[in-house]
């Protein structure tokens, strides 16, 4: 079984015995609940490091306060087994006093990147991300760590903050792990009833047609017109947003031919809201 660290001094002196001897330390933060997404970043890291460190922590400052903070899935006991069977060294498993101690008051800010898609959305959602993933580079001091792509504007604010900020880590993006119909696996697909869940696999399905059809499309305006017309013939979806974006900076796209860009869309189905995204060309 992973070794389980309480306490920052635990990591540290965990790690110090990889860094004396240059090992490499691969870590992979979590909000727990964990499925096979989750865990192919581990398996990456395993592949690529010398110790894998998983961190599970509910960031209370990530949510929104109407958010599902109080009801997100948790299951240590499952995490735990579930991290032991792909070779996990130790997991980080903070109490939020650890975290935020009384009188925390210092937050990192990503600037436009984080007000737009889900930023919009979830207003100050990215501050409580960049701000909690900061911190465990700094108690954890990985060389490595791993993110989904499943969440693209994360890993693109993620970057721009280890870039802005000087942050000697290397961060790795791992491409979505998906269910057999095409579901993006996430802690939230368990919050879906029946009809909702036999529904979602249309924003995959939705995403793959606009990639496939690209060039019959005259610009970007028509192909997020497409998408939102196949997701709106779903009852139970309620689209969100849906954007095309610059992969590198998540800027507009202003020449759709040439620029890397990424299809992005949240879509509630009931009260859940699932996001996805698919790099376009
Ligand atoms: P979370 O616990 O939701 O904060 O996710 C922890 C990490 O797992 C993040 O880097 C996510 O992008 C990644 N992740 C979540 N779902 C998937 C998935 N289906 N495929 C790949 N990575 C994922």
């Amino acid at each position: 079984m992973p070794k389980i660290l309480k306490n920052i001094s635990d990591v540290r002196d965990f790690t110090s015995l990889y860094n004396l001897v240059n090992r490499r330390i691969g870590f992979v933060p979590t909000m727990g609940s964990l499925h096979d997404g989750h865990l192919e970043l581990g398996r990456r890291a395993r592949k690529e490091c010398d110790c894998v460190i998983y961190s599970i922590f509910v960031n209370p400052i990530q949510f929104g306060p109407k958010e599902d903070l109080d009801k997100y899935p948790r299951d240590l006991k499952g995490d735990l087994e579930k991290l032991d069977s792909i070779g996990t060294d130790a997991v980080f498993f903070p109490d939020e006093s650890i975290m935020y101690p009384e009188g925390f008051s210092t937050y990192i800010d990503a600037g436009e990147t984080a007000n737009i898609l889900c930023g919009r959305s979830r207003p100050g959602h990215f501050r409580g991300v960049t701000t909690v993933v900061c911190k465990l580079f700094n108690i954890v001091g990985c060389d490595q760590a791993y993110f989904g792509k499943k969440d693209m504007q994360q890993f693109i604010i993620l970057n721009k903050m280890v870039r802005d900020l000087n942050i000697p880590v290397e961060l790795i993006g791992v491409d979505t792990v998906r269910e057999k119909d095409g579901l993006a696996m996430s802690s939230r697909n368990s919050y879906l009833n029946k009809k909702e869940r036999a529904s979602a696999p249309v924003l995959y399905k939705t995403l793959g047609y606009i990639k496939k059809h690209l060039s019959e499309f005259a610009g970007q305006e028509e192909a997020v017109q497409k998408a939102k017309e196949m997701i709106s013939e779903v009852k139970e979806a309620e689209i969100d947003y849906i954007e095309i974006r610059n992969l590198k900076d998540l800027s507009e796209v202003k020449n759709f031919r040439k620029e890397k860009h990424v299809m992005f869309l949240a879509v509630k189905f009931g009260k859940t809201r699932l996001i996805d995204n698919i790099i376009l060309n």
